[in-house]
């Protein structure tokens, strides 16, 4: 998938077509998270204090980086 930024035209490497946005994605777009909107799996913005879904990078309220909720990446933290 590539991010389109509105306005530019973007054209395959290879055939040298213009390619068209299909979709364009919204921050609030409802299907960004596979989880279901269960409290178990919702956590408050560290920003706006709105409720998102965790397995959210963005907040779908504000569209800001929220903090990690728990680090599970092990190895990485140096
Ligand atoms: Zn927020």
């Amino acid at each position: 998938m590539i991010e389109a930024e509105p306005g530019r035209d973007y054209v395959d490497r290879e055939t040298g077509e213009r390619l068209e946005v299909v979709a364009e994605l919204l921050p609030l777009a409802p299907t960004a998270s596979e989880l279901p909107w269960s409290v178990e799996n919702l956590r408050f913005c560290n920003w706006c204090d709105q409720l998102a879904q965790k397995d959210l990078n963005d907040c779908p309220h504000c569209a800001r980086r929220m903090t990690p909720l728990a680090p599970e990446e092990e190895g990485d933290a140096r």
